[in-house]
């Protein structure tokens, strides 16, 4: 049985968290976006809405802004979990 292990620290999740914001050209170029709020993967087309002057993308499930294009990573839904968990777990509103 083929296992998956991701190595990520707490770095890892910093740098990725970056590009959540100001991302609207990464997000123009990347084929699939997650969100690391809401934790689903979906193609970049579907995000149509950013604010922040128009940089920050909203995403279209949930309208947080924590989209996550796959220019810089492999977007996996491991990978937002762990996102979630260190960006979301102190305001966790599905508790
Ligand atoms: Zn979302």
């Amino acid at each position: 049985m083929k296992k998956n292990i991701i190595v990520i620290n707490k770095m890892d999740v910093q740098l990725l968290h970056e590009y959540c914001n100001d991302n609207k050209d990464a997000i123009s170029k990347s084929v699939m976006c997650g969100c690391c709020f809401c934790c689903e993967i979906y193609n970049s087309q579907q995000v149509c809405e950013y604010v922040d002057n128009n940089t920050c993308a909203l995403c279209p499930k949930c309208g947080i802004d924590s989209v996550l294009p796959d220019i810089n990573c492999q977007v996996t839904i491991p990978l937002l979990v762990i996102m979630h968990k260190f960006w979301f777990n102190n305001h966790n509103q599905y508790k």
